[in-house]
């Protein structure tokens, strides 16, 4: 556990922890280990760490992001007019005098000010820290972009130090500007007078304010207009974003100047600094470098597989921080080829390489010079190849702002089965895109409640959750139009498939059912109904998550009441089954599915604290797992983030 990850100088500011203690910088030195982030005293005579002056738990870790700089800063903390601090050089450690550059690692006391002496430093000890806290159950979703200054926070004016923070994590239009370091020339930031003052003056107008707050994507899929307010995208070009209309709309700007909505799950952002140097597949993989990646599956070696010299760089999670190479070989004698594994080591003075001492200061950089010099590798490095389908997105409905869908644009294939709400038929959304359509049989749901929720419903998108396109609420029957998945529902393809599934495979489903849960936990958003008959699986074998939150507009008293003939009782937790009370964690609880009881003896089986045995097919860990969603207190249960960490955990060992 004591494995050093980083080590560096840093300065760090004093943490007042009481209102006396005045507010100085200190240079330390900064030790980062999967378990903790301590930081000593340092003999820059000797070249030694002294005696240890604090430590923070990793496990106690929120937030990790940089912080805007001071507005005028001394010059020990402002950048240097010309370069001359070379990090790379050892013998120059000592007497590196700036740190321009701060980040903040948050936790339960408030966040810890860190000044690096260069930004690349700062970025790999932010990368390092949030790969280190990414499974931790309390991270953040806002933070304070500016310091806590003189009892209060500089961006929003709370005083409290734990405040809740007032910029959304990831924000990824803000996080660029606000990681940027001010230039001299540009306009002070306001100060906290101006600030109230502006708070005062509302509402403020956004376009005359922040007139610079555009930013470039690339686009990662080909769209084609579905109606004329929408602008083409085609993969590979650039474009820049004018205004985050909603999470899944942007209105953006193309090179010729034409402007119109894009689907924001279609493009990313460029950066246009180290990951653009890729290629263009490539970005779309490094692009979405948030830890969450190394997806070690079936799907990306038959990615891999085929092109010779074809290559993916991805982050282990095992071993965290660590990158490793993957390239696959035709030409090394065996003919289905092979896939060797490199790991991206570093020196003790932060410069990385492959397989044989070439050095270099980036990662970026390490893989131009093995794009044209194997140099000790297998192959030299092609082909960037990409882990992600290939297919594009479902968007968050069919154009921007189109929820109400004309009934006359669509035609009706086959009947695809019969549900709670009636029958449901595969069709097509002029005569192009595949939809699936609920009829919803009258009498069968609270209508104009579902229609209220549904404009909210829409705007839930994640590759992993069945879209929900529109309704056509104008006539009767109303009808809900979602994405089609060619293999219907996961309880029957589960049942009826011929092949048996192995033990790989349904890890595989559970991580898909367990990102979609993620990611409506971080939404807040309850499915209430979670169960296999309520997943479906697509051309490609991946499950997403369907029918959430619809139970609610059910009507249908067995259906509803936990005592009815038709209530998930096998999926429902003791707090369900006894005070009707929902949350993530009544989720939680059916992820881990419990069935195999009839309902009554479930429900007294449940509340007496008797769980499920373990599945032949579940190892001891797998069932650990399920145990753990199975906890009699709903907050002992681990979050979906928590169950997705370990679901990737278990996915990248070896089979
Ligand atoms: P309800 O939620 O109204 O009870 P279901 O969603 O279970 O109805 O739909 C009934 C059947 O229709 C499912 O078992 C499934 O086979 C099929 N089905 C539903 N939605 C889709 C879809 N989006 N793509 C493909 N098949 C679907
Ligand atoms: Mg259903």
């Amino acid at each position: 556990m004591s494995n050093v990850l980083l080590e560096s100088i840093f300065l760090k500011r004093s943490q007042q922890k009481k209102k006396t203690s005045p507010l100085n910088f200190k240079k330390r030195f900064f030790l980062l280990t999967e378990s903790k982030l301590s930081y000593y005293e340092y003999d820059f005579e000797r070249g030694r760490r002294g005696s240890k002056k604090g430590s923070v738990d990793v496990e106690k870790v929120t937030c990790v992001e940089t912080v805007t700089p001071e507005s005028n800063p001394p010059p020990e903390r402002r950048i240097p007019e010309k370069k001359g601090d070379d990090l790379n050089e050892p013998e120059q450690i000592s007497i590196i005098e700036r740190f321009p550059y701060p980040f903040q690692v948050v936790y339960d006391e408030g966040p810890l000010y860190v000044f690096s002496p260069t930004e690349e430093l700062r970025s790999r000890w932010i990368h390092q820290l949030k790969g280190v806290i990414r499974y931790n159950s309390n991270l953040a979703q806002k933070y304070h972009p500016c310091f806590w200054t003189d009892g209060q926070y500089l961006c929003c004016l709370q005083t409290a130090k734990t405040a809740m923070g007032c910029q959304i994590v990831g924000d990824k239009r803000r996080s660029k500007s606000g990681g940027s370091i001010q230039k001299a020339d540009k306009p002070l930031p306001p100060t906290p007078e101006e600030n109230q003052m502006m708070k005062k003056q509302l509402p403020p107008t956004p376009t005359a304010s922040t007139p610079s707050k555009t930013w470039k994507v690339v686009a990662l899929y080909d769209y084609t207009p579905m109606n004329e307010q929408d602008l083409q995208l085609q993969k590979g070009e650039e474009y820049l974003v004018l205004e985050e209309s909603n999470e899944s709309w942007w209105r953006a700007q193309d090179q010729a100047g034409k402007q119109g909505y894009i689907p924001s799950n279609y493009v990313t952002e460029a950066r246009d600094s180290i990951f653009l140097v890729y290629g263009k597949i490539f970005l779309c993989f490094l692009s979405t470098y948030a830890f969450h990646i190394s997806v070690l599956s079936s799907v990306f070696f038959s990615n891999l597989q085929g092109k010779d010299g074809g290559f993916i760089v991805r982050d282990s999670t095992r071993n965290m921080g660590k990158y490793t190479v993957s390239v696959f070989a035709k030409s090394s004698g065996e003919p289905q080829g092979t896939i060797r594994h490199y790991v991206v080591c570093s020196t003790p003075q932060n410069q990385y390489f492959l397989a044989e001492k070439h050095l270099f200061s980036t990662i970026p950089e390490l893989i131009i010079y093995h794009q044209h010099n194997s140099a000790g590798l297998i192959s030299r490095l092609k082909y960037p190849v990409s882990s992600q389908q290939k297919t594009a997105p479902s968007t968050a409905g069919l154009g921007y702002g189109a929820w109400e869908i004309d009934p006359k644009d669509l035609t009706f294939l086959k009947e695809l089965g019969t549900g709670q709400f009636g029958v449901v038929k595969h069709g097509k959304w002029r005569g192009q895109h595949d939809v699936a359509v609920k009829m919803i049989k009258e009498g069968s749901m609270s209508e104009d409640a579902f229609i209220d929720e549904a404009k909210v419903m829409m705007n839930l998108s994640h590759e992993k959750l069945v879209q929900l396109f529109g309704v056509c609420t104008k006539e009767r029957p109303i009808l809900i139009v979602t994405e089609y998945l060619s293999k219907g529902c996961l309880l029957n393809y589960l049942r009826d498939s011929r092949q048996s599934f192995q033990a790989s495979e349904l890890l595989e489903m559970c991580k898909d059912v367990c990102e979609a849960m993620e990611y409506l936990e971080s939404k807040q958003f309850l499915h209430r109904d979670l169960a296999a008959r309520n997943c479906l699986v697509n051309e490609q074998g991946v499950v997403k998550v369907s029918d959430f939150g619809l139970s609610r507009y059910v009507l249908d008293d067995d259906y509803i009441s936990s005592m009815g003939s038709k209530f998930p009782v096998r999926w429902s937790p003791p707090e369900v089954l006894l005070y009707s009370k929902f949350s993530s964690k009544s989720d939680v609880w059916a992820f881990g599915e419990f069935k195999s009881h009839e309902n009554l003896a479930t429900t007294d089986h449940v509340t007496k604290g008797l769980r499920l045995y373990r599945p032949q097919l579940a190892s001891d860990r797998v069932y650990s797992i399920m145990y753990s969603c199975w906890h009699e207190k709903p907050e002992e249960r681990p979050t979906f983030h928590v169950l997705l960490g370990h679901i990737v955990d278990l996915t990248n060992e070896d089979p």
